[in-house]
This record gives C-alpha cells, sequence and structure tokens, in this order.
C-alpha cells in the first residue's frame, strides 16, 4: 500500500459533522449533519484534492454551515454520485457560494457543464477520477474510482487499487435499497458484476469510499457479500410469492418481519423491485 495512506479510515462513528477527516491519498471527507434511518450518521461529502483545486463530491443537503465549508476548500468542480436530495438538495447553493460547474449522470443536476458519461476520466492534479454507470440504486446511481494518475509515456508504473466512491450503490453499513420503479435488480445485479470485474482487475485492493457508513471496506469482499445477499433475498421473495402470492404488503411482511417504521417504505420499494424482476425472469 502507499505510504501516505492513513493506518486507518474513519468508520461512520469517527465522523463528526463539520471535520475535514482523511480518506486516504488526497482525499478527504466532510459529513452532513442529515442523520437518519437512510442516511444512518448523515451523508458523506469527499474532496478530492488539494484547497483552491479540489473536486466535491456529492454536496448533500441543504444546510448552510456544511456548504459553506465545503466552500472554504474552493472547488473547481462538483460531482453527483445521483439524484437522491440527501446528495443534490445542496447543489445550487454550493454553486453559488464556489461558482463551480456541477456534473452528475442526469442533465436535470448539471450546472454550467455537461452530463457525466460512462468510462470517462477526469483529472485534478495528480490524481485521475474514472467515472462508472453503476445504476441499480437508482437509474443514474454512478461511482467514481479514484487513483494516482500515470505521466504520459509512463508504463505501468507503481499503482494501487484506488479508492471507490461508492455513492449509494455500496454502503458501508447494512444493503442498498433498490428506489422502485426506477432502480432494478437486474440493473444492480449488472452493477455489482461490473464492480466485481473492477476489483479483480485492479493490482491491489480497491479501498470503499460510500456516501453513508463506515470507510475503508475492500471492494472485491463487499462486492461478493453484496451479490450473495442480493441473491438469498431474491430467493426469499420467491418462497414468499410461492406461499401466499405476490402481494406487496404481504410479501414485505414476510421478508422484512421486524423493518423499523423509518424504513418501511424502502423495504416495500426494494420488494417490489425484486417482484418485477422474477416477473420478467419467469415471464422470459
Ligand atoms: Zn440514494
Amino acid at each position: 500500500m502507499p505510504e501516505t495512506t492513513p493506518d486507518r479510515l474513519p468508520s461512520g462513528a469517527d465522523l463528526a459533522p463539520g471535520v475535514l477527516s482523511d480518506a486516504g491519498p488526497g482525499l478527504r471527507v466532510l459529513l452532513a449533519p442529515n442523520p437518519g434511518p437512510m442516511s444512518l450518521r448523515g451523508t458523506q461529502s469527499y474532496v478530492i484534492g488539494p484547497d483552491g483545486s479540489c473536486v466535491i463530491v456529492d454536496p448533500g443537503p441543504e444546510d448552510e454551515t456544511h456548504l459553506a465549508a465545503l466552500a472554504a476548500l474552493r472547488p473547481v468542480l462538483i460531482l453527483i454520485t445521483h439524484r437522491h436530495a440527501d446528495h443534490t438538495a445542496g447543489i445550487d447553493r454550493l454553486r453559488e457560494l464556489t461558482g463551480a460547474p456541477v456534473r452528475a449522470a442526469s442533465r436535470t443536476f448539471c450546472r454550467a457543464a455537461g452530463p457525466l458519461l460512462d468510462g470517462e476520466t477526469l483529472r485534478v492534479g495528480d490524481q485521475e477520477i474514472r467515472v462508472i454507470a453503476t445504476p441499480g440504486h437508482t437509474s443514474d446511481s454512478l461511482c467514481f474510482h479514484v487513483r494516482a494518475a500515470r505521466a504520459p509515456g509512463e508504463d505501468g508504473g507503481p499503482d494501487g487499487g484506488g479508492s471507490l466512491l461508492s455513492g449509494d450503490t455500496i454502503l458501508g453499513t447494512g444493503t442498498t435499497m433498490l428506489d422502485h420503479p426506477d432502480g432494478t435488480v437486474a440493473d444492480y445485479l449488472a452493477s455489482l458484476e461490473k464492480l466485481a470485474a473492477l476489483a479483480e482487475a485492479a493490482k491491489a485492493p480497491v479501498t470503499l469510499l460510500p456516501a453513508h457508513g463506515g470507510l475503508g471496506g475492500d471492494l472485491g469482499v463487499v462486492v461478493r457479500e453484496y451479490r450473495e445477499h442480493r441473491l438469498a433475498r431474491l430467493a426469499e421473495v420467491r418462497r414468499a410469492v410461492t406461499a401466499m402470492g405476490d402481494d406487496g404488503d404481504a410479501v414485505t411482511a414476510a421478508v422484512y418481519p421486524d423493518v423499523p417504521d423509518g424504513v418501511r417504505r424502502a423495504a416495500r420499494l426494494s420488494i417490489e423491485a425484486q417482484l418485477r424482476y422474477l416477473r420478467e425472469s419467469r415471464d422470459g
């Protein structure tokens, strides 16, 4: 591992709103003060590169203190992982404070710049950011693979696995909900395959930096766990449908019997996404 990697990245619980923490080589993280059942401790905004030429990933909610702290780093570009308000509500205020353009997969969230494309590579100082389309949580979900850029003509060279800013596609705690009907199981499983291939192709472990929950997971390990979890859930849903038919409320109650109120709607949407997937795979 590169010597600049901190011994240990912060677990979600170590982060505090307003405290900028180290998140790996050339990376920092700032927790927004929006804790909740879906956002866990809050949204984690990431900073790639040094003050004055950095890129912010996800402004987070429209919270003046949080946005002012991000603006003080003088970002030159703002990137968005996906459309949910806990990632995007602060876009216009942060743009107002910094003048930085905003780029996302969806034009709706772009300001003074075009949408991000799958496979596109951006350069920030000596780091490169590769854009990876990973639909499933939502149709516009992106991950950003950040690693040391190679000088032109430099062949191979030292290359760590880098870090994956995984948005809500992979979280630091628990698993991701699928926002039916925009988020689908078929898309999500394909995105996990894509991330598994990325982890396999990397010369070293790729470090996970999720938008919610603990930092520092190993992408290859976590993506395998996520895939197993998703397939196990699908098998459970299939069994429930066989036993009681495909009424969404009944299946949700059977598969998530103790779901707390705060995540009941998310559980219901994830069940709808799974019912749709099972229906479509049955119908051909
Ligand atoms: Zn989300």
